[in-house]
């Protein structure tokens, strides 16, 4: 599967910044690099979460997170994993900007998308869950999707996989 997608993004990969911030204004970060990956996630719980078909989530070290502005709180809220996921939320206005997900911790923060400035930057790398899809989401062609999950190793970049290694050393027990 190709993507054309990261294959341009990704070729400058730390000299981009992306900045957002919920709807009120209260709360605002920046993004100090390129993600590690774009999920556009269609089960059914982010269906039910955001309100509509899909949830579109850029994965990226939380260290590369700066909260530019304001506090977050964090709700801790049921996940198709059912370990839950912990949404960090606008204190003002209860918009969400990312979550963590069990699976990868508190190291990895799940940016939702559509609160940059500047969403149109970073369409999905991949679409998963794709077997409880609205049926009217058509996914173009080139796009890998999976009807649930896959495997990091077979579709990150090169650069996104030596970061997750970097990644993994660091939560190993000394
Ligand atoms: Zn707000
Ligand atoms: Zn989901």
């Amino acid at each position: 599967m190709e993507n054309r997608g990261y294959a341009l993004r990704y070729q400058d990969l730390d000299a981009i910044s992306y900045e957002g911030g919920c709807a009120c204004g209260a709360v605002r970060y920046r993004m100090t690099s390129q993600p590690l990956f774009v999920h556009c996630c269609h089960c059914r719980w982010c269906q039910r979460e955001t309100g509509a078909s899909f949830a579109l989530n850029a994965m990226i070290e939380a260290d590369r997170v700066q909260l530019l502005q304001g506090e977050v709180d964090v709700v801790l809220t049921p996940s198709e994993s059912g370990k839950g996921q912990k949404v960090a939320r606008c204190p003002n206005c209860r918009g969400a900007v990312w979550s963590n997900y069990a699976g990868a911790g508190d190291a990895v923060r799940f940016i939702r998308v559509g609160t940059l400035d500047e969403p149109d930057r970073l369409p999905p790398d991949i679409h998963i869950f794709t077997a409880s899809k609205q049926p009217w989401v058509v996914i173009p062609p080139n796009t890998p999707a999976v009807a649930a999950y896959y495997k990091a190793s077979d579709l990150w970049p090169k650069e996104s996989l030596e970061r997750r290694a970097i990644l993994f050393a660091a939560l190993l027990p000394r």
